[in-house]
């Protein structure tokens, strides 16, 4: 007897639920999905527990006529497209046919719809894959679906739900990604009875915006419109001095669809390069239009991810139409960095050969100053820069007890382009990034008081007042320890903004606003699986990046020697608590390497 057999349809549209389903918000997502599909001008989303218990999602699109409710749960099953042609040119949000049956082998399902040339509505009941057969009932023109009890039947599925409370960010997340791609449409999202959205049909992106996000986000926002042969790009930019230490504010858009691009997101980042701080990212809005079959939709269950046939080409449009609207506009920038100051993440290949390309460019500066320093011995040549006055050496004294070990002279650190200080070492120099050796130091001294206790804190004279979403609010109530912790003392100021009393004295400079949004954008970040001591260290390295002196910030000799004597003291000054390095160590070695291959 052979033993393979085919899986039956329950089975099937249990697997395929695996991969499209994965927690409440997916369903949200499907089910919004099929209600624009099917033109709906007005969609309610009303969940409980975050979705856990029920998802209802309501609309007034053209409904399924009576004998054919059975067949939109048949895996497979689409009105979309009907041949394979069709498939290269998807201008729908659905195609698969399988949201439908995957959701309703894995919940108990009812379905209300009427079209609208029907005197009444159908109802069809699915309880895990089982159908009763569809019957007459009341109902509106469009479409009702009734989400209960998600995977109820699956207990190991059912085990990886999150809190309603974290399950409830997701599914604002994607609620927000729908809200964003269809202003045209009414939206409304209500959570426990409770309006957590109420959009209006026709808003400006802007206004809908100003409402989906906290007002440090949503302000002042630059446009970007560009229309190339192809391609249509429109763009919503955020000020470079408004960039955020969280990357979750950056959307893309593709023909209405949300999609995530790592090229794309790396081209956010080369527009703003040079305008924010490297480890900052910008606040992007972005929608993309292109003709469908510049690009397949078709790569991955939730179409999340897309494959462009020329994806060079699409970054390139992006980045110039990006790059061009911040250089034309006049922006104040916090703290200037040079360009050669690229972040690095060794995950990404792309970041690792500009981090290549920040070293190399170091090695040439370095080269460069020292020919213009041995100028008076060695060969004579013109050099392409005016050479470094003295005046900008630094002299510093050795520090108590420890006798400086290079024997020329005394110890002298120069700061070039206002963010690395070059040092003289027994068998070289050292380059050290002045942002990254402060933010480690700080970041440990931040540690070791945490452990000690909650952080001292001072009472502001005036009460600072945030306006926050509610993910970040119910985020907020949830580390409440945490924040305890921090020495931050705050209560509620309206229903969407907060007032904070009290904020760590060891902060002190740090702006009070851009703090508290950093730690909410951790909260949100990590979520709420985390454990406390991870997001007690995230919360204060991006604390400790706030308060480091920044990189293109001028220090007098004091302040370069304080930095230096604070590195001695400070646990693991190599590397800053992102993981990147504080500083490079060069030995006559490599020079001398160096000088011979330019011809010294
Ligand atoms: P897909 O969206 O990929 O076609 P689904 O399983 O999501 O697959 O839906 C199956 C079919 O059911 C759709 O093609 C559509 O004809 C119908 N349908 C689903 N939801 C709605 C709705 N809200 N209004 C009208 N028709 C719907
Ligand atoms: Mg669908």
């Amino acid at each position: 007897m052979g033993k393979i057999a085919v899986l039956d349809d329950n089975l099937v549209n249990m697997i395929a639920a695996g991969e499209v389903i994965e927690r409440p918000a997916s369903v949200v997502k499907e089910l919004m999905e099929n209600s624009i599909d099917a033109g709906a001008r007005r969609i309610v989303v009303q969940v409980e527990q975050g979705g856990r218990d029920l998802i209802r999602v309501s609309d007034d699109g053209c409904g399924i006529a009576f004998e054919d409710l059975p067949l939109a749960f048949e895996p497979h099953a689409t009105s979309k497209i009907r041949t394979s042609e069709d498939l290269l040119r998807i201008s729908t949000m659905g195609f698969r046919g399988e949201a439908l049956a995957s959701i309703a082998a894995v919940s108990r399902l009812v379905m209300v719809s009427r079209p609208a040339d029907s005197i009444q509505a159908g109802r069809m009941e699915i309880d895990c894959g089982q159908k009763s057969p569809p019957v007459p009932a009341a109902g509106p023109v469009g479409t009702t679906v009734e989400v209960r009890h998600l995977f109820y039947k699956l207990p190991a599925r059912r085990k990886f739900l999150r809190s309603a409370n974290t399950e409830m960010t997701h599914v604002v997340e994607q609620f927000t990604r729908i809200a964003l791609a269809y202003p045209e449409l009414e939206l409304v999202l209500e959570h426990g009875g409770r309006t957590v959205y109420s959009l209006r049909a026709g808003q400006l992106l802007a206004e809908r915006i100003g409402i989906l996000f906290p007002s440090a986000v949503a302000e002042d926002l630059l446009e970007v419109r560009r229309q190339e042969k192809a391609i249509t790009i429109q763009a919503l930019l955020g000020r470079p001095d408004r960039a955020r230490t969280s990357s979750s504010y950056q959307y893309i858009f593709l023909n209405r669809r949300f999609i995530r691009d790592k090229f794309i997101l790396h081209a956010f980042k080369e527009a703003y390069r040079g305008l924010i701080e490297p480890q900052k990212h910008p606040v992007v809005f972005l929608f993309l239009q292109m003709p469908p079959e510049l690009f397949d939709v078709n790569v991955h269950p939730t179409k999340t991810e897309v494959r462009f046939e020329n994806a060079n080409w699409v970054y390139s449009q992006v980045l110039s139409a990006l790059r061009d609207k911040l250089l034309s506009t006049e922006l104040p920038t916090a703290g200037t960095v040079p360009a050669s100051a690229a972040s690095f993440h060794a995950e990404d290949p792309l970041e690792e050969l500009l981090q290549k390309d920040r070293e190399s460019r170091i090695r040439q500066a370095m080269d460069d100053f020292f020919q213009s320093h041995s100028a008076g011995t060695a060969v004579q040549k013109k050099l392409p820069f005016s050479p470094v006055p003295p005046a900008d050496w630094k002299p510093l004294k050795p520090t108590e007890g420890e006798e400086s070990k290079d024997q020329s002279g005394p110890l002298a650190c120069l700061q070039i382009h206002n963010s690395y200080l070059v040092l003289s070492t027994e068998d070289g120099f050292e380059v050290i990034d002045q942002h990254a050796l402060h933010e480690r130091i700080l970041y440990e001294r931040l540690r070791a008081a945490a452990a000690a206790g909650p952080l001292a804190s001072q009472r502001l004279l005036v009460p600072v007042i945030l306006d926050v979403s509610d993910a970040q609010l119910d985020a907020l109530k949830r580390a409440a320890s945490l924040v305890g912790k921090l020495g931050i003392e705050w209560d509620m100021f309206g229903p969407r903004s907060i007032a904070v009393h009290s904020f760590p004295v060891l902060l002190e400079g740090v702006s009070v606003e851009e703090y508290i949004q950093d730690m909410l954008d951790a909260f949100l970040d990590k979520g709420s699986d985390v454990d406390e001591e991870q997001l007690l260290a995230e919360v204060l390295e991006r604390a400790a990046c706030r308060a480091a002196v920044k990189a293109g910030q001028p220090l007098t000799p004091a302040e370069i020697e304080q930095l230096l004597a604070d590195r001695k003291l400070a646990e693991t000054p190599g590397r800053c608590p992102h993981g990147r390095p504080t500083s490079l160590v060069f030995t006559l070695k490599e020079l001398e390497k160096q000088f011979k291959r330019t011809g010294f």
